[in-house]
């Protein structure tokens, strides 16, 4: 089909937040001041699970969250649903940052990925979750070098994980731009991530902690040995704050320098008939991605519907972010293209929905930590597109350099360091786009990295989403 006709219909809104009866209603925002042990800022995952995990390990700790508009209407509503066990944006970027604490980050991220699911179930959460896996395809030769090496090391590690060759990877998924693939079996689940989102919420209320809605904090400043939260119309004076403000400014200025906010969008398709659906196999429903450095991420929804992302990463220069960017038609169209090229059986195929979100994007990939205000207040930032799960690992940090803990977690490298910060504006968005062209050009060229790559590649920098 014409993909300017299969588009041409398609709601222009997330789809896991369009009507669904799950959706809540809008709870207050804050009026007048109150007092809190833990106020947390931000509704999206990373502030939710917080939330979640102070009550937990506390229940007698008053806190309160505030979300400048409704909880998980960010990222947090609009992703690919991929909920993966990494914390590092996939084993390939840990291994190349953390070589000697890989063993650890790998463990550590797939307890946390288990208690996720655990989570999900005692609170009685209906959002799909689905233990798939994910299957990463390569589509061109000069991708197989990488695939076996995460192959090699992930089954050292102990994940459960298979190399498919050419025919084994079309008899799961029948695409004929598939030339292998590596299946991680377990430590992947695909969710709905809107209502893991609006489940936390319920989740939170009911262990007593008060959320405002439409109540964007505007500043936070010492109050005495506490901190003094300002919203428009209402204030919070807290003993401790912790920023899960994902790729919004942050309220922290030092965390501008690290922090690059980036669109990235997403079609959903209309359900798949029976037919539709036998014509490309995927009977186990594996979350997919391919390998290229400007990927797609796609996977099935409960009613077989395929939701399509990735491939284009946005950064509009001066790191500009307005509603309207959710919405970008030309990388609307060539998704739509290549859904075709990758399943070209599924060509009477439209699209029920377009849409885009913001990606907090840092030189690492992966979250970074930290305190302010004397360790009142504690940060995790950066997920750069791989947030879902690792998101709560970040929660338990914050709470970890909060309560003044030595654990584990907070003696990591991978916590400790931070990333390598971002030039300065109008700095920053040519380095960024010219970054954006040499990906693109090394896709185009196979695989070959130019100068400029290679040069960000011996110091540990790049961009992604
Ligand atoms: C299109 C897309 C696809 C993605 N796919 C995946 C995927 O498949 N798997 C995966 O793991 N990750 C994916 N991600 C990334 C993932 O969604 C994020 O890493 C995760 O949701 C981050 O959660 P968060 O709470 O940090 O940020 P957000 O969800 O962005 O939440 C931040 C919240 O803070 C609020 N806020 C900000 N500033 C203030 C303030 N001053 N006062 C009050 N509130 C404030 C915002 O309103 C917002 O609600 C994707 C992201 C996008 C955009």
């Amino acid at each position: 089909m014409d993909p300017l006709k299969a588009l041409a219909d398609a709601e222009r809104k997330p789809y896991w937040l369009d009507e669904d009866p799950f959706e809540p209603e809008p709870l207050p925002r804050i009026f007048g001041h109150t007092q809190a042990d833990l106020a947390i800022v931000g509704g999206g995952f990373s502030g939710l699970w917080t939330a979640l995990l102070a009550k937990e390990r506390d229940p007698g700790r008053d806190v309160v969250l505030l979300e400048g508009q409704r909880v998980g209407w960010a990222a947090t509503g609009r992703n690919g649903g991929f909920c993966h066990a990494s914390l590092t944006h996939g084993l390939a970027n840990g291994l190349e940052r953390w070589p000697y604490e890989i063993a650890d980050l790998h463990r550590l991220g797939v307890e946390n990925f288990n208690a996720i699911e655990e989570t999900i179930a005692r609170y009685g959460i209906d959002c799909s979750f689905e233990r798939t896996g994910e299957l990463n395809v390569a589509t061109e030769e000069w991708q197989l070098d990488e695939m076996s090496e995460v192959h090699t090391i992930g089954r050292e590690l102990g994940a459960d994980i298979e190399y498919l060759d050419r025919d084994q990877v079309r008899a799961e998924v029948n695409s004929p731009t598939y030339i292998a693939g590596v299946w991680e079996r377990g430590d992947c689940a695909m969710i709905d991530p809107a209502r893991l989102a609006w489940g936390l919420r319920l989740a939170c209320l009911r262990l007593g902690v008060r959320i405002y809605e439409h109540s964007p904090i505007k500043h936070i400043v010492k109050d005495g040995a506490a901190l003094r939260l300002t919203a428009p119309y209402g204030t919070v004076r807290a003993n401790r704050v912790a920023l899960g403000t994902g790729a919004f400014s942050p309220l922290l200025r030092r965390l501008r320098h690290y922090l690059a906010p980036v669109y990235d969008y997403a079609l959903m398709t209309e359900p798949l008939t029976a037919e539709q659906l036998a014509s490309i196999g995927w009977k186990n429903r594996q979350g997919m991605g391919d390998s290229a450095n400007q990927f797609h991420y796609y996977r099935l929804t409960d009613d077989n519907s395929i939701l399509w992302g990735g491939y284009d990463a946005i950064y509009y220069n001066g790191g500009r972010v307005k509603i309207g960017y959710d919405q970008r038609d030309a990388t609307f169209l060539t998704l739509a293209e290549h859904f075709y090229e990758t399943f070209p059986q599924l060509e009477d195929v439209r699209f029920s929905h377009k849409w885009g979100g913001l990606i907090d994007t840092c030189s690492r990939f992966s979250a970074f930590y930290g305190t302010g205000y004397g360790s009142r207040l504690a940060y995790a930032v950066g997920y750069t597109g791989l947030g879902v799960a690792a998101t709560r690992f970040g929660a338990n940090v914050m709470l970890d350099l909060l309560d003044g803990l030595d654990t584990e977690r907070t003696r990591l490298r991978m916590v400790r360091e931070k990333p390598v910060p971002f030039p300065p504006e109008p700095i920053r968005s040519g380095v960024i786009q010219l970054t954006r062209w040499s990906l693109a050009r090394a896709d185009a060229n196979g695989g070959r990295r130019n100068l400029w790559l290679r040069t960000l590649d011996r110091f540990g920098l790049g961009f992604d989403s």
